[in-house]
């Protein structure tokens, strides 16, 4: 076949998919224009998940007649006066999104500069621009209309309207906490899904209540800043215990720059290394500052991946500056767990007596008079043979539970062991549907307007694990039951984390894989958690349980659940033998 160059439009056409391959993707070019435009306010309405239309309004410098004509050809842009690509300040500069918009839409732009008239340009699907006057208030209302519609390849990637418009709440909520002074509102198909106003404060102070508009839940995150060698970091941090199953509670920016960095996720991982498992994930805002030449933004078209010159400086900084907020708001790691196993059984020292006392049964050294003799209170059943996790004598750190079985000592992980007990009663009732255990009041959970709408979309599954929720308005679910298996439970973090979990499995995964991730996060809610205080009675009944339960050995995350020290063990460290 010949060589033919491409027509122009087609040329166009394809590099549009690229810059805008989602709603979520135009919507966050045209929101960066806004904010490079100075606006003080800004608008977003989209309609039918945002294929329909988009519309975006901003009451910022506004463009003359010459320039709209100019801002939708392609490689025009009002942003980089001089060749330097490494200095870079502004949000745009690859003249590229309002090009892109008018080949694969239907692209309405009308701008008015302060002190001038109005103008509108329109470019219909790749067509020639065709200026009139347009009557609006000083700024810019541009508004695209059947995204997509003519390039089929491209809509057939897009997910469900439900995810598309998500995707939209997510960008625009990163954006708005890089800008608190600014005023965001957001709205699909008339309903309010994100409003943010002006914040008057400045700093931290600003931040904080644009985070707690925007982030049910993000009150108590703790100040962060730090400096070392030109990189400035500032922002919250979220504190361990706040800490959910996925990382979309964390918004990164460089250069005020909403990113999605590895390298900056890593490093925040390791700030929390010892103060949280592997799986749990921290919540986050965090700004990192650098010259404009320690960083190139230019890597990705979506601009949301970055490279630092010295990524190393760049990880210490944040893995310090992070560790110092958490200490200085007095969250401490816990007592170290390093060294070998063998170290950690030594021998106990004990002080010195005091006074000198006879040593011998039925005497108290520190009284220094006989112990009156006292049966106790309950005779503890001895051990049963054939029960090899045996019967349960005491609790330690309200997270171990000590037993005592035929062939020795046994040490069980509450929280790991119930966990696993919980998956795997949700698998086998999976097919019967399980048991719910209705609250005597339905709990009501606020939380952002993307999520009421994910867990809406979801309600089905989720009651046929025993989770009935449903929405409360825009921005609250009521709990109405919870699975029985899980016990008394925090309904409203068992919600938060099931909303996260489903907005983070929401993309290819199979609905079975999907629901197998929402059952290990509902697992992890059952009411025997860590820092439970367990009658023995309670015990007994998880050492049962978990016997009948031969999957319970380890835990969803593969650790043991319980561990044996066998009477030769124990001999061994008494150095009987
Ligand atoms: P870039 O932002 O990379 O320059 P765009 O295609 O997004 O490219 O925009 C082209 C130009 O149009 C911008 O450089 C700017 O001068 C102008 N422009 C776009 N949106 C706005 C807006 N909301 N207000 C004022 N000017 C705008
Ligand atoms: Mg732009």
């Amino acid at each position: 076949m010949p060589i033919r160059r491409l027509p122009s439009h087609l040329v166009d056409r394809i590099a549009a998919g690229e810059v805008v391959e989602r709603p979520a993707a135009a919507v966050k070019e045209l929101v960066e224009n806004a904010l490079d435009a100075g606006a003080f306010r800004i608008r977003v309405a989209l309609e039918g998940g945002g294929l329909c239309r988009i519309l975006v309004e901003d009451d910022g410098c506004g463009m003359g007649p010459e320039d709209l004509v100019l801002a939708v050809e392609r490689h025009a842009t009002s942003k980089l006066a001089g060749e330097d690509l490494f200095a870079i300040t502004t949000f745009g500069f690859r003249g590229e999104a309002l090009a892109a918009l008018g080949a694969v839409a239907r692209l309405t732009l009308e701008s008015r500069a302060r002190g001038g008239e109005g103008w509108a340009v329109v470019v219909d699907h790749g067509g020639p621009p065709v200026l009139r006057p347009a009557a609006l208030a000083p700024g810019t209302r541009v508004v695209v209309e059947g995204l997509f519609a003519r390039v089929p390849a491209r809509a057939k990637f897009l997910k469900s309207e439900r995810t598309e418009v998500a995707a939209v709440v997510d960008a625009v909520r990163r954006l708005a906490l890089a800008h608190p002074g600014v005023a965001f509102q957001l709205t699909h198909d008339g309903r309010l899904l994100l409003d943010a106003p002006a914040e008057r404060a400045g700093g931290i102070a600003a931040l904080h209540a644009r985070a707690t508009a925007l982030i049910p839940g993000s009150a108590d995150m703790v100040p962060v800043d730090a400096a070392r060698e030109g990189l400035v970091l500032g922002g919250l941090a979220g504190l361990p215990a706040a800490a959910r199953s996925t990382t979309e509670q964390q918004y990164l920016f460089v250069n005020r720059r909403p990113v999605r960095d590895r390298a900056l996720a890593g490093a925040l991982k390791g700030a929390y290394r010892d103060r949280l498992p592997a799986d749990r994930h921290p919540a986050a805002i965090l700004f990192l500052e650098l010259p404009a030449d320690a960083v190139d933004v230019n890597v990705h078209p979506g601009k949301a991946e970055v490279r630092f010159r010295d990524p190393a400086a760049v990880r210490a900084l944040l893995v310090s500056g992070v560790r110092q907020a958490l200490h200085a708001a007095g969250v401490g790691p816990p007592a170290s767990s390093s060294g070998a196993l063998a170290d950690a059984f030594r021998p106990v020292d004990l002080p010195a007596p005091a006074g000198v006392a006879e040593p011998g049964l039925g005497f108290d050294p520190v009284a220094g008079r006989p112990i009156p003799p006292h049966p106790p209170a309950v005779v503890p059943p001895p051990p049963v043979p054939g029960r090899p996790l045996g019967v349960a004598r005491a609790q330690i750190a309200r997270a171990y539970i000590v037993a005592e079985a035929e062939d020795g000592l046994v040490l069980v992980d509450q929280h790991a062991a119930h966990e696993r007990l919980v998956l795997e009663a949700m698998r086998r009732a999976r097919q019967t549907g399980a048991a719910a255990q209705a609250l005597l009041e339905p709990v009501l959970v606020e939380l952002a307007a993307d999520r009421v709408e994910t867990l809406a979309a979801a309600a089905e599954e989720l009651a046929a694990l025993g989770l009935i929720v449903e929405p409360f308005g825009p921005g609250a679910v009521a709990v109405r039951a919870v699975p029985a298996a899980l016990g008394a439970v925090d309904a409203r973090a068992l919600v938060l984390d099931v909303a996260d979990e489903l907005e983070a499995g929401s993309g290819a995964a199979s609905l079975a894989a999907r629901l197998e991730r929402v059952m290990a996060t509902i697992a992890c809610h059952g009411s025997v958690r860590a820092g439970r205080t367990l009658s023995l009675a309670e015990m007994d009944a998880l050492l049962r349980q978990m016997e009948a339960e031969p999957m319970s050995a380890t835990c969803n995350h593969g650790r043991p659940t319980a561990i044996k020290l066998s009477r030769a063990d124990l001999e061994q460290l008494f150095h009987r033998r």
